[in-house]
């Protein structure tokens, strides 16, 4: 699927997508909120987080922030 339009206006393509995703290995608890801390703070600047946020909850994104929420706070279930 082609990237939507507001993809193109996140605020998260200027930073390292690996502050929004969990590592493949084992993340300590102290990191992960650390990690989250960070990316939301991208988020809150976002100009599309609501969309980024309706797209993730359309699209049941499993994993990562989206729209300024991780996916517990989706309640994404595993
Ligand atoms: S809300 Fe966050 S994850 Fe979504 S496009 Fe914006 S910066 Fe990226």
């Amino acid at each position: 699927m082609p990237n939507a339009e507001w993809m193109e206006l996140g605020a998260c393509r200027s930073v390292n997508a690996r502050l929004f995703f969990a590592p493949e290995e084992k993340e300590p608890r102290e990191l992960r909120f650390e990690r989250e801390r960070q990316a939301k703070a991208v988020c809150a600047d976002c100009v599309v987080k609501d969309e980024c946020l309706a797209y993730a909850l359309r699209n049941r994104e499993r994993i990562g922030v989206w729209g300024g929420l991780t996916e517990v706070e989706r309640g994404a279930r595993f």
